[in-house]
């Protein structure tokens, strides 16, 4: 076959040749593959019309553009086949029992609870923590490590379940969106008194689509109103049948609250386990599972709580999960005890990892600390390629003009969010006033609420290419990063025409930002001392970044803005003066305003100049 010719570069042809590329591979990447000079390829691209450099991470379709216009077949790989080929490629096998069926033991079910907001599901935990009474803990379990496991009495036997303790599909779905999958049974908390509700419908919908058997917990029967043959008559339409109606649904009526019928609850849990599901793995082998939650601890460095899915997890191991790993040095339970080994079904929280990883990470048991590390750091790699390709794909207001000349969108989409009805309603009439240059241009809003900037907000920015507009509010917990990771643009405005301002600037073309808002970090009030002539100081700890003296702050009150342009005027590390403090530290921090309360957040950020897209 004939060597195309672009603009006068000449690249053999490919003949249908697969080549195989990582998400986010750049032409330097691809050019390697194909023993060319990354700079025919950039010409190239020039002449497909796209500029972009040779080491720029490109999005799948970049990739396979090229791919076809090179005569190449080009299979863009997944994360998770990679992290697949990337085990295998050390002869691990993660997610399968080794061994036949006479290895596989018996474990216990694991148990996440879901239901609509308000309904009882946090209660409900606190409740089965409370009444763990075969476990002989005097008070029941006192400590949160993400998971917690209870035993009770069935038909005179000692069966073990565990909980996952942070209540809600929101992180069942997170866990699922990345082919992890941690629950065996969904406890659907449905208050009496209350019925079916929309985030019941939808907590069966995440149920059902990972065929995860549902027993319905009816809670709040001590509530006057409350009406459980409802409940069992609603979820019928949703194909939860009870079995005193002839389906094969566990119902359980509870009172979180006052402890009624919990051990009900738990023996409906073992029944169904037994009746649906035949939950067994190999404890003789090298422990596998996910990580439910991690933190980073003062004292102890980070603690990781993981669930073992498979084999048994011993202090003394070398794990690798997520991009951390490490030796485990000590294993603690729900209790706050030690423990040597962790069997199938047990969360721990683990204590030796180098770093903290993210729930739903998985974790294994290797040979050596030296291939632990090893496979900490191709992941690490990973990651960060994976990064730059979404973010080279994002949608911003600075480069929207950029996005609109390509003829890749003419509608700036929008979700607005605000503290108050009033102003939402207020910037969206504004916003949509706008006159745009030319009728081939507008502006839809496509999402509004009153309330901080939620996980749902980001991710449908992320799906439709949106940008969110935060009027006095900010992004609840971790959710600022995550719309950094999914490459959501927050605009975060306090004053109306400012906004319009910069909309209707980006829509023109016309944006000229100079300075652009770092975030630094942001730590969150423990406890408030009064200081003689300073005033009130916020005890706090550091969430995420740093803390640093004389940076610019706000402070955050359930996700509103409550002031905004303040500055650190004194940071201190106990007795102290510091210059910064790093997250997962406690330090002091005097803002200049006296109204902090616990709870409330400090950001701090600093102003720098922006380049231009
Ligand atoms: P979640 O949003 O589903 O986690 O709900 P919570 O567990 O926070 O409970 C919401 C409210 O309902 C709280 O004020 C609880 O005290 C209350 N609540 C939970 N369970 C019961 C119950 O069985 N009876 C009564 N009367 N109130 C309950």
């Amino acid at each position: 076959m004939q060597a195309p010719s672009f603009g006068g570069v000449k690249i053999p042809s490919g003949n249908g040749q697969v080549i195989r590329l990582s998400r986010g591979a750049s032409l330097s990447d691809f050019g390697d593959r194909i023993d060319v000079n990354p700079a025919s390829l950039v010409q190239v691209m020039m002449h497909l019309g796209e500029m972009v450099t040779a080491t720029q991470s490109l999005t799948d379709e970049t990739l396979q553009l090229l791919g076809e216009e090179l005569k190449y077949t080009i299979e863009v790989v997944s994360p998770e086949d990679e992290d697949r080929e990337l085990l295998e490629s050390f002869s691990i096998e993660f997610g399968e029992d080794e061994g036949g069926e006479e290895d596989l033991r018996a474990r216990p079910p694991v148990v996440t609870v879901m239901g609509h907001v308000d309904h009882g599901k946090t209660r409900l935990l606190d409740a089965i923590r409370n009444t763990n009474v075969v476990s002989g803990e005097a008070g029941g379990i006192t400590q949160h490590i993400g998971a917690y496991q209870v035993a009770t009495e069935v038909d005179g036997e000692e069966r073990r379940i565990t909980f996952i303790d942070t209540p809600g599909h929101e992180a069942f779905t997170a866990m699922r969106a990345r082919g992890a999958q941690a629950t065996d049974i969904a406890v659907l908390v449905v208050a009496a008194d209350d019925g079916v509700k929309p985030q019941t419908a939808e907590a069966i919908d995440h149920a059902k689509a990972a065929e995860v058997p549902i027993v319905v917990a009816v809670n709040k029967i001590d509530v006057e109103g409350a009406d459980p043959q409802r409940v069992r008559a609603q979820l019928t339409e949703y194909g939860l049948v009870a079995e005193e109606y002839g389906g094969d649904v566990q119902f359980v009526d509870i009172s979180a609250k006052q402890g009624v019928n919990i051990d009900g609850l738990l023996e409906a849990v073992v029944l169904t386990s037994d009746a649906s599901l035949d939950l067994r793995a190999n404890p003789e082998m090298q422990a596998q599972g996910l990580a439910i939650e991690a933190y980073l601890d003062r004292g102890r460095g980070s603690m990781a709580t993981v669930l073992v899915q498979r084999g048994t997890l011993n202090v003394g191991d070398s794990i690798v999960c997520g991009d951390a790993y490490g030796r485990v040095r000590a294993m603690l339970d729900e209790n706050g005890d030690q423990v040597q080994k962790a069997e199938p079904s047990r969360p721990v929280q683990v204590l030796g990892l180098t770093n903290v990883p993210s729930a739903g990470d998985n974790f294994l048991v290797v040979k050596d600390d030296r291939v632990a590390r090893q496979i900490a750091q191709q992941r690490e790699a990973r990651e960060r390629f994976a990064q730059q390709a979404k973010a080279s794909r994002r949608v911003t207001l600075d480069n929207w003009q950029k996005t609109l000349e390509e003829g890749e969108r003419d509608e700036l989409l929008l979700i607005i969010k605000g503290d108050m009805s009033g102003s939402v309603e207020a910037l969206e009439e504004s916003l949509l006033k706008i006159e745009a240059g030319g009728d081939e241009v507008s502006i839809r809003v496509i999402g509004r609420g009153v309330g901080a900037i939620t996980q749902n907000d980001i991710n449908l920015a992320a799906s439709a290419g949106a940008i969110i507009v935060g009027f006095n509010v900010r992004p609840e917990g971790k959710n600022s990063e995550l719309a950094d990771r999914m490459g959501v643009d927050i605009r975060y405005y306090s004053v109306i025409y400012q906004a319009i301002d910069e909309v209707e600037a980006a829509l023109k073309g016309m944006l000229k930002p100079e300075f652009e808002e770092v975030q630094l970090g942001s730590a969150q009030i423990r406890e408030v001392f009064k200081v003689p002539k300073i005033g009130n100081v916020a005890g706090s700890i550091v969430r995420d970044g740093v803390i640093r003296r004389n940076s610019k702050a706000r402070l955050i009150r359930d996700g509103v803005v409550i002031s905004d342009n303040l500055t650190v005027d004194s940071l201190r590390r106990f007795k102290d003066d510091a210059t910064e403090v790093r997250e997962g530290f406690e330090c002091g921090i005097g803002i200049g305003y006296n109204d902090v309360r616990v709870d409330d957040v400090i950001e701090t950020f600093e102003m720098r100049e922006k380049p231009r897209d």
